[in-house]
């Protein structure tokens, strides 16, 4: 694996330095999630810890894909790089490469790699070399564009009709995977009101398109069994659904997909005969092969994790390398984590296991000191009753009720009234019981 650089920047919008990992080699090999990463447009993005505006760092790349026999290197234009310069960064990063690979995969494409100025074009280079065609590409940068449009036409309905009608034929499966990913990625920065809209945006353009129609009808599918569906209900629907509604009321119940379940429906394939027979063997096909894409997502996740905890187990210092890999820490690496130390206890080996428990005492000791014990108070507070045990909290952490928490009260009692993801009555009865808190806070901090 390839570390990151630990880089301090400075938040253009609220001005705090902070720490952020840099990678500057993508190895595909060894890291394919660095490769959706980048694809995605979320390399090396930097979250301010103080107000979560996201700031991009541009810096030197290289791109490895060995399987491709790809080799590219991006400089970013904006560096402005004397030549000489620019060739000592491919020169380093490329040793940097070479001395992590076996001699024997040292090859002639490696001492030549392709450059590139734009990310643009590197991300388009590989794509193409994916198999997306020019043809592709471009169908889906429309399906952005129409996306934009449509999220400006909400409040129009007769050019929003009108929208949909002539684009008929960009309204489909990919343009609502776009149209998820977007709001998957919105849901990652925080950003509420972009959420909503794109979910509001999804929910009319649903029964209004083919392709929506059908997600509503498996959307029905998986509704009408219930939270609760016993193994024979579910057989029931597959049994009585089309393919799309089966293929929905697979994923909703993917534990009951099980060896009994295909053990079932081969018994039921075996007793039907002509079109019913192809029908189930049409639904046992799709989802063995949903179970198949399903498990090998599964595979490739555990084992980036498996290098992470790795990684951090081998760390010389720990911290650093926590930091470092902060971005690529998720709840798969510490239930990898967890695992390692169940199998190294019950295998005796209790220096590493003592290792691993260092690791994840650390990880659980460096996430609490990133919220700060003033924002701390002002979530037990939300708890506790008004007056009486607000005012028994704030006497007794009074040490921390100074301008910071004052600030940091005004600015949440900000946030919850512009958030419109609560209905009004809790949004106003929240802000109440804020500013009665703050009443209450600034009463104590004067005397
Ligand atoms: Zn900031």
């Amino acid at each position: 694996m390839f570390r990151p650089q630990l880089v301090t920047i400075t938040c253009p919008q609220c001005g705090v330095p902070f720490q952020t990992p840099v990678f500057s080699i993508i190895d595909v090999k060894r890291q394919p999630e660095l490769k959706t990463a980048l694809l995605s447009g979320q390399l090396n993005a930097a979250r301010c810890p103080s107000c979560g505006r996201v700031s991009y760092i541009a810096g030197p790349l290289l791109y490895h894909d060995p399987d491709k026999e790809f080799l590219a290197v991006y400089i970013p234009m904006q560096a402005n790089i004397p030549e000489s310069e620019r060739q000592k960064i491919i020169g380093e990063l490329t040793n940097a490469l070479m001395n992590a690979l076996p001699a024997e995969k040292r090859k002639g494409y490696l001492f030549t790699p392709q450059q590139f100025f734009d990310l643009e074009h590197l991300v388009r280079k590989i794509l193409e070399l994916d198999g997306v065609t020019q043809e592709m590409l471009e169908a889906s940068q429309r399906k952005i564009e129409l996306l934009e449009k449509l999220l400006n036409l909400q409040g129009d309905e007769m050019a929003f009709n009108m929208t949909v009608a002539e684009n008929r034929e960009l309204l489909d499966r990919e343009f609502f995977m776009i149209l998820s990913d977007t709001i998957e990625r919105y849901k990652a920065l925080g950003q509420e009101n972009q959420v909503k809209a794109l979910e509001a945006l999804r929910e009319r353009l649903m029964p209004l398109t083919e392709f929506g129609q059908r997600l509503l009808k498996q959307r029905k599918a998986v509704e009408a069994l219930g939270p609760r569906p016993t193994r024979e209900q579910v057989q029931q629907a597959i049994l009585d659904g089309d393919l799309d509604e089966a293929e929905a009321i697979a994923i909703a119940a993917l534990p009951m997909m099980d060896y009994a379940f295909f053990q079932w429906l081969a018994d039921r394939i075996e007793g039907a005969s002509g079109e019913e027979r192809e029908r189930l063997e049409a639904k046992r096909d799709l989802i063995l092969k949903l179970l198949d894409t399903l498990r090998k997502i599964e595979e490739e996740s555990a084992r980036a994790a498996a290098r992470i905890a790795e990684e951090l187990i081998k760390a010389q210092d720990l911290e650093r390398a926590i930091q470092e890999y902060a971005p690529l820490i998720n709840e798969t690496v510490i239930e990898t984590l967890v695992a390692e130390l169940a199998a190294a206890q019950a295998q005796g080996a209790t220096e590493l296991a003592a290792r691993i428990q260092k690791v994840l005492d650390t990880l659980q000791e460096m996430v609490s000191q990133a919220i700060p014990p003033e924002m701390t108070l002002i979530f037990e507070l939300l708890e506790a009753d008004y007056p009486a045990g607000t005012k028994a909290l704030i006497e007794q952490k009074r040490e921390l009720v100074n301008d910071q928490f004052i600030a940091m009260l005004d600015a949440f009692i900000e946030d919850a009234q512009k958030n419109s993801s609560y209905d009004p009555k809790t949004r106003d009865d929240l802000v109440r019981f804020l500013k009665n808190i703050r009443v209450q806070a600034t009463l104590l901090a004067r005397k």
